[in-house]
């Protein structure tokens, strides 16, 4: 394991929860891998009066539930003397002062400002640090989805950080591209020749991604309320994934060349407006049922929801490529809360043989399919048919399974833990540049405008189950079905 050069990570929303769930418990796995080198240092900043063994406390508290039996006191015992923390008010300049005090004589490290915070404080915050000139040329700035509300929100806050960091210093998050499998699909596409001959039109008939999650809206109904499933998942995660799909091989493996195939994906995207939106897209929202064999109330009765809400908690989509590989290949995209299983998972279904001479299983499952699931376990694997065993030549479907944990037998990186060490090294490739961003935007915004205008209401469905019977309909006009319906 590369030492990475000495860093220092300042981290705002330091008490928060991305930050005790995710990215201090990745931050003390690359300690404890022996990744971060001895005079590194984070610090947390939050509004709340904390002292430093305050802090300490609750950092430990998180490490030792996210960790299990893989945490060790003398690793802690470490760790916790990189740590400290700053109390910070991003509105108030006085707090500033405290902080960047904390960082002079350290101009020669690397300097991570990460904002783990609600977007309408990044623009504050950048300000403040460069008001107390603490944006070194060695300094990057991370920033959280969601990037604004829109795309014109988004496009004020990429002008205002942009003021102060250069675009090279600016690494936009999307945690999914960090997960092991992505970077497999990455693999599998250009590290093999087999694929690539079939991976378009021609060979692939249609393309499913799913991100459902079991869990309703948890803590963040205040939020969720005003952003909805539309803007809240498929602008960011599911969009970089179809890009991630569709986009051609990259040149090289440099930086940009894989964001501009990405970007080139995202203005090939066929236009969803007026009426049209209607009949490609399905808004959804849960109401009272079950999770885990447990009732669970429905979104309205949600604490912080107002009762006469609108707001999508399920949206799936039918998406067209205009372009040379995928024209005529219809990409289905669908997420939503309070669905039956916690699942996200990619499937390429390919075309069906031209002429059979054996008995085959019926068409959907006759068909080859390539699943790449990314949670809750990381696999791929690909659907072939095989003789069934005994007299006569009939045809089952089998799976050929690479399942990463069985084949390397090594812990893979969860997303925080490459993405943050990616920062560290400035390897930009799995963050979003902000013409991607305003690309995404600009595809996502007339949807919402349509279904204001039309006055779309969200069609009801139970939690526990997978979504409207709408969203079914929607790719079963086409003659396809989602695979947990097969
Ligand atoms: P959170 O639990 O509400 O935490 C917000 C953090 O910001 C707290 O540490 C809070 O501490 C601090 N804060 C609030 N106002 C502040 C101010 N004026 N100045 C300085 N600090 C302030 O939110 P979160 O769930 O961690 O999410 C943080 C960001 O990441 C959000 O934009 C969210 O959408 C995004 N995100 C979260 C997740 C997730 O799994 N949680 C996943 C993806 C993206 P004080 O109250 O003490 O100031």
């Amino acid at each position: 394991m590369q030492l990475l050069p000495t860093f220092d990570l300042i981290l705002f929303g330091g008490t928060g929860d991305l930050a005790m769930r995710k990215l201090l418990p990745a931050l003390y796995w690359r300690f404890a891998c022996g990744q971060i080198s001895s005079d590194s240092r984070i610090i947390g900043t939050a509004r709340s009066e904390l002292t430093r063994e305050d802090y300490l406390a609750q950092v430990r508290a998180t490490c030792e539930t996210h960790l299990g039996e893989d945490f060790s006191e003398k690793t802690w015992h470490d760790f916790a003397e990189r740590l400290s923390y700053s109390k910070v008010d991003a509105k108030n300049d006085a707090d500033f002062a405290g902080l960047c005090g904390t960082l002079e004589g350290r101009e020669e490290h690397i300097r991570i400002f990460f904002l783990s915070t609600a977007p309408n404080l990044f623009a504050p915050i950048c300000e403040g640090l460069a008001r107390h000139s603490v944006v070194t040329p060695k300094s990057r700035v991370v920033l959280e989805k969601p990037l604004g509300h829109d795309r014109a929100s988004s496009a004020e806050i990429n002008e205002r950080v942009g003021a102060i960091f250069e675009e090279r210093q600016i690494f936009r998050i999307d945690h999914y591209l960090g997960k092991e499998t992505v970077q497999n699909l990455l693999a599998l596409r250009f590290g093999n020749t087999l694929f690539e001959p079939l991976w378009r039109r021609g060979h692939v008939k249609h393309v499913q991604i799913t991100v459902a999650e079991d869990l309703g809206v948890e803590r963040r109904a205040d939020f969720y309320d005003k952003t909805g499933a539309l803007r809240d998942m498929v602008q960011n995660h599911l969009l970089q994934l179809l890009c991630i799909i569709a986009m051609e091989p990259p040149a090289t493996s440099d930086l940009d060349a894989m964001r501009d195939e990405k970007l080139k994906v995202l203005y090939s995207l066929r236009p969803l407006v007026g009426r049209d939106v209607l009949a490609k897209t399905v808004r959804g929202q849960y109401k009272a049922g079950a999770a885990k064999g447990q009732p669970v109330v429905g979104y309205l009765e949600e604490k912080n929801v107002p009762p006469n809400s609108t707001t999508e908690t399920f949206v799936a989509l039918k998406v067209e490529i205009d372009s040379w590989r995928w024209a005529g290949v219809p990409f289905y995209l669908r997420t939503g809360k309070r669905l039956q299983e916690r699942q996200t998972e990619i499937v390429l279904t390919f075309d069906d043989v031209p002429h059979s001479i054996y008995d085959r299983p019926d068409h959907a499952h006759a068909l080859n399919r390539l699943v790449i699931q990314l949670q809750p376990e990381e696999y791929i694997t690909l659907t072939v048919l095989a003789k069934s065993p005994g007299e006569g030549m009939h045809l089952k479907p089998v799976n050929l399974s690479l399942d990463f944990s069985q084949t390397f037998k090594t812990r893979s990186l969860d997303a925080y833990e490459r993405l943050l060490t990616d920062v560290v090294k400035g390897n930009l490739t799995l963050f979003m540049r902000r013409d991607e961003l305003d690309a995404a935007w600009a595809w996502i915004d007339p949807i919402r405008e349509a279904w204001e205008r039309y006055d779309e209401q969200p069609k009801i469905y139970t939690a526990g189950t997978w979504g409207p019977a709408a969203a079914s309909a929607l790719i079963g006009r086409d003659g396809f079905a989602w695979r947990n319906e097969l």
